[in-house]
């Protein structure tokens, strides 16, 4: 039996999966976790498929992605003795004007790679430590990167455009769309669970840390809440969201701030936690209760409202809303608040499906159906590595 590794790198932690590949769906065999790259301080978990703690070690120094991958390496081979990895899937967030499907890494490819990180100079630059470090880590595996752009990439001119001089379309200033390896697994299960829906017109509400919507159309993505970067659209955990460009002008010219401190706020100290000044975590927010908790929620669900609302026009109706993400799986009452403002659209939300987390959280009767579907992206990348892996 042969396997696959899913890697996704961030700045300071890389979180890594171990896949038996079979006939059918790559079978997860174990999960992990290494944190507080670049520090004294890292640490390093691996958990099997249902969640028990197989190994961990740390706090320990970790000074880079190359240890990284090598101390999950180490992790995995004393958990999982001979595994044999054929094929490292990697997420990658940026894709460009190009890459519309999975793409395994050659020298060529890595150097367009490398040519987007200014795109998305926050995570491309870690992706794609990441993918050199696997590299070197596997000489003979196949290297496949799966984009978080490449879902949305056949969207219409006027959803994908700002209306800036065409010079900077030219460019690449243009609206990208993320989450797309989320959007993937949902299309994919919709088709098999729920065909009916998934021919029609859905949107479907990625709500974790990271937050965005995406209007499909039988499973084609036709219009995404994220624009350039992953900071346009809902407000996140800590990242703003939709924010007047006016805003940016008076930061600069009134506050005098740098773009370092500009990327600073709009990343790391908005969305949840600047709204509330306490959290960037919906449970924290929700078991708080204080005034200034309810009204970061009340905008979150404000927006998700907003956003459905535009989305179902732009797709010309709506079939189903599905939640998915950290927050849209566990919170019922955003997922109730933001139902509840559609019932002049034909959506009948049923509470007590709700309150047990059933799969289909509206009536029998609504037209609009409303789904709580959990979604796995590291099984996306495993689908595509496996792939590249047999081909
Ligand atoms: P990421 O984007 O980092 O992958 P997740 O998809 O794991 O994030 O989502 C994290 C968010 O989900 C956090 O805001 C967390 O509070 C929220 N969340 C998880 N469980 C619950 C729950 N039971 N109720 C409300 N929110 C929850």
């Amino acid at each position: 039996m042969s396997h696959v590794l899913t890697l996704n790198a961030g700045s300071s932690s890389l979180k890594f999966g171990l896949f038996a590949t079979t006939e059918t769906d790559p079978n997860e065999m174990c999960a992990g976790l290494v944190d507080r790259i670049g520090s004294d301080d890292g640490t390093i978990k691996l958990k099997d498929a249902e969640g028990a703690v197989l190994a961990q070690t740390g706090p320990q120094p970790i000074a880079n992605h190359a240890e990284a991958v090598q101390s999950a390496l180490t992790m995995i081979e004393a958990s999982v003795p001979g595994a044999k990895v054929t094929a490292v899937g990697h997420r990658v967030v940026h894709g460009g004007v190009d890459f519309d499907a999975p793409m395994v890494v050659d020298d060529a490819v890595l150097a367009k790679l490398d040519r987007l990180s200014p795109f998305a100079p926050l995570h491309q630059p870690h992706n794609l430590a990441g993918i050199r470090a696997a590299q070197a880590a596997f000489v003979d595996a196949v290297q496949i990167a799966c984009f978080d752009t490449a879902f949305h990439r056949n969207h219409p001119f006027v959803n994908d455009t700002f209306a800036l001089p065409m010079r900077y379309y030219e460019k690449g200033v243009r609206r990208y769309g993320f989450h797309g390896l989320s959007y993937d697994y949902i299309a994919g299960h919709m088709a098999d669970a729920f065909p009916d829906l998934h021919d029609g017109r859905v949107v479907v509400a990625h709500l974790g840390n990271g937050a965005s919507m995406c209007g499909m159309r039988a499973g084609q993505s036709v219009c995404s809440t994220m624009g350039f970067s992953a900071l346009d659209g809902l407000p996140m955990g800590t990242r703003s969201g939709q924010l007047d460009p006016g805003v940016l002008l008076y930061l600069m010219e009134q506050e005098q701030m740098s773009a370092s401190e500009i990327s600073d706020l709009l990343y790391k100290q908005s969305g949840l936690l600047g709204l509330s000044g306490l959290s960037n975590d919906m449970r924290r927010l929700e078991a708080s209760g204080t005034d200034a908790a309810e009204r970061a929620i009340a905008y979150f669900t404000f927006r998700i409202r907003h956003e459905l609302g535009a989305l179902a026009a732009v797709l010309g109706g709506l079939d189903a809303v599905v939640f998915t993400g950290g927050i849209g799986e566990n919170s019922r009452r955003v997922r109730a608040e933001v139902c509840n403002g559609f019932g002049w659209m034909g959506l009948t939300f049923d509470d007590a499906a709700n309150a047990e987390d059933a799969t289909e959280i509206s009536t029998a009767g609504s037209v609009v159906k409303a789904l709580v579907i959990p979604t796995n992206e590291e099984l996306v990348i495993a689908r595509a590595a496996a792939a590249a892996a047999a081909a």
